[in-house]
């Protein structure tokens, strides 16, 4: 099973790619993910991308290609991926679709998830990330631990450099100038596309996620 989860920063895909990946021994492949960890450790990629991400501005194709190709490629044993926060060019996509066919596993589905601009703010401002272990804690829903430790590690909680508010405003800007267009790209593909309400609890969004996906 070979899934693109789509939608606007915020959408809750890393949430639900987190949790199918965990269910079904799918491989979870985030970009954003790979990016942060290249910048914690300081290597030439990491220093590339910082700038972009801290500005919200999308990281050039070429550097998101190489890492990407690095990984699908080297990804010969797992059950499938899940793509969270990649394709976000048509020109990504367009690559993603060559690779694909190069190592013959196909895309089986794109699921939208479809949030509102006020609540994708909300969110992304309430966001608290562990330092050490990556969790995800929304202090608006009240699941942040109190006392500012991650409650699976015991990490520092820390906000993320670009879920600062003039920074957010821009990544969604660049989503939908950058990224929505892949909608169509997808539309007219022969990939079947679901788009479902994201703006619900996790555990109805994965129980959705189930049904579209036959799991
Ligand atoms: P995310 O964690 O998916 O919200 O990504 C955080 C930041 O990493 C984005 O705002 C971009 O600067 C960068 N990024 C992640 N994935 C991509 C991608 N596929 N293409 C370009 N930039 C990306």
């Amino acid at each position: 099973m070979n899934v693109i989860l789509f939608g606007p920063p915020g959408a809750g895909k890393g949430t639900q790619a987190a949790i199918l990946a965990e269910t079904y021994g799918l491989r979870k492949i985030s970009t954003g993910d790979l990016l942060r960890e290249a910048v914690r450790q300081g290597t030439p990629l990491g220093e590339q991308a910082r700038r972009y991400m801290d500005a919200g501005e999308l990281v050039p194709d070429d550097v998101i290609l190489g890492l990407v190709r690095e990984v699908v490629a080297g990804d010969t044993s797992s059950r499938g991926f899940i793509l969270d926060g990649f394709p976000r060019t048509i020109r990504q996509a367009e690559a993603l679709d060559r690779m694909l066919e190069e190592i013959g596993r196909p895309l089986d589905a794109v699921v939208v998830l479809d949030v509102d601009d006020e609540t994708l703010v909300r969110r992304l401002s309430g966001r608290r990330t562990c330092a050490s272990c990556g969790a995800v804690y929304n202090v608006n829903t009240g699941d942040a631990p109190v006392g500012g430790k991650c409650r699976r590690c015991g990490g520092e909680l820390v906000q993320r450099s670009d879920d600062e508010p003039a920074t957010i405003r821009r990544r969604l800007q660049v989503y939908r100038e950058q990224t929505a267009p892949l909608l169509e790209y997808y539309g007219r593909s022969s990939v079947p596309v679901h788009t479902l309400d994201g703006d619900r609890s996790i555990a109805e969004v994965q129980a959705d996620l189930k049904r579209v996906l036959s799991l």
